[in-house]
């Protein structure tokens, strides 16, 4: 085999999903959006509706109709970029609840598809997506009126726990959406692992659940498996890669890895992060090419076949940081060379 193995493990997934649902008295959804954070939205939709997920987010329509697809009629989609133009036909033959998120949405959905199910975003100062205070005053009693399914709003720091916006925009929201009736939902990964102030009816998880921060007791949920395609020794002062990014400093031996910035292996990792081959620490040496990375492998025992760059040793958020990314970035730029193994589920 001479691409790389990505190995998806559904089971740590539903087991993070699992685990986010009993922190809190709300029904945990699961935000599937970007093909679920690149790991494939109808693997990881089934295996969680199989483990009793019923409320699924996506961000667009299109992205909706695939879920639906997969998961047959029964869960609840919603669309997070809600009701745009032309959507109609899609949400209504696929079932898809829009999240309406102004009142331009509001009239299109209103109009178009009367009775049909949907939900409304609030903003409580991310000023992304939502209705904004004064426009929810002036709309907030024909929009009830409407029995919208959920009312949600976005943390702008969940993931820094003593950022007062969290505090200020969970104060606003619950102003916002005094003595109304409807299921509530704010809180996305961070949101959950905040305080249980934060959950209210429905929790957002994404991040969670594919392993990632802030979500510390995640299961990891990918790995990632480089083949060697060739490995060579080099002298003290020879150099590897484009315009010599790495110069031997000892007679070195360096692997060719089957992989590059093609695959979402960001360039900017090159000479700072590192794989692993068995136990051994492999540093990556020189840039990282479009399909090719080399490594040092003068200190494993043999020349190895493999190398894994995630796994065991190293995990999104660690690669993230040599990027000087986030996991989310990390997840949803892996690549479509892979050859993709799903493991449970
Ligand atoms: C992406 C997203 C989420 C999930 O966020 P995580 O940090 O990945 O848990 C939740 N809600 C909304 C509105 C989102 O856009």
């Amino acid at each position: 085999m001479s691409t790389a193995t990505l190995t998806i493990d559904l089971g740590a997934i539903t087991a993070n999903w699992t685990a986010l649902s009993a922190l809190g008295r709300a029904e945990a959804g699961a935000v599937v959006k970007a093909d679920a954070y690149g790991l494939g939205a109808a693997r990881v939709g089934r295996a969680l509706a199989k483990a009793g997920a019923r409320t699924f987010f996506v961000a667009v329509a299109e992205e909706g109709v695939a879920l639906r697809e997969a998961l047959g009629p029964g869960p609840v989609i919603y669309i997070l970029s809600g009701h745009m133009a032309g959507d109609a036909d899609m949400l209504s033959d696929m079932s898809l609840a829009p999240i309406l998120n102004s009142l331009d949405q509001m009239i299109r959905h209103l109009e178009s598809l009367p009775g049909h199910e949907f939900g409304l975003q609030l903003d409580t100062g991310m000023n992304r997506l939502g209705m904004e205070p004064s426009e929810w005053a002036a709309v907030r009693d024909i929009a009830v009126a409407q029995e919208p399914q959920l009312i949600i709003s976005h943390l702008a720091a969940a993931d820094v726990r003593d950022d007062d916006m969290n505090r200020r925009q969970l104060e606003l929201f619950r102003q916002m959406t005094a003595g109304l009736e409807c299921p509530l939902s704010i809180a996305n990964t961070g949101g959950i692992m905040l305080d249980k102030a934060f959950h209210f009816d429905v929790t957002r998880p994404g991040i969670g659940l594919y392993g990632g921060m802030p979500y510390a007791d995640a299961r990891p949920a990918v790995a990632l498996d480089i083949p060697v395609i060739q490995c060579r020794d080099v002298e003290v002062g020879e150099v590897v890669g484009y315009n010599s990014g790495w110069t031997a400093q000892r007679p070195s031996r360096i692997a060719t890895l089957n992989a590059g910035y093609a695959d979402g292996i960001f360039r900017a990792i090159g000479g700072k992060s590192a794989v692993w081959a068995d136990d051994v620490r492999c540093p990556i040496v020189g840039r990282v090419s479009m399909d090719l990375i080399g490594i040092d492998i003068t200190d494993a025992a043999a020349d190895p076949k493999t190398v894994s760059l995630l796994g065991r040793h190293q995990g999104i958020d660690e690669l993230a940081d040599c990027a000087g990314t986030i996991a989310y970035e990390i997840l949803t730029a892996l690549g479509a060379r892979y050859t993709r193994r799903y493991l449970g589920g």
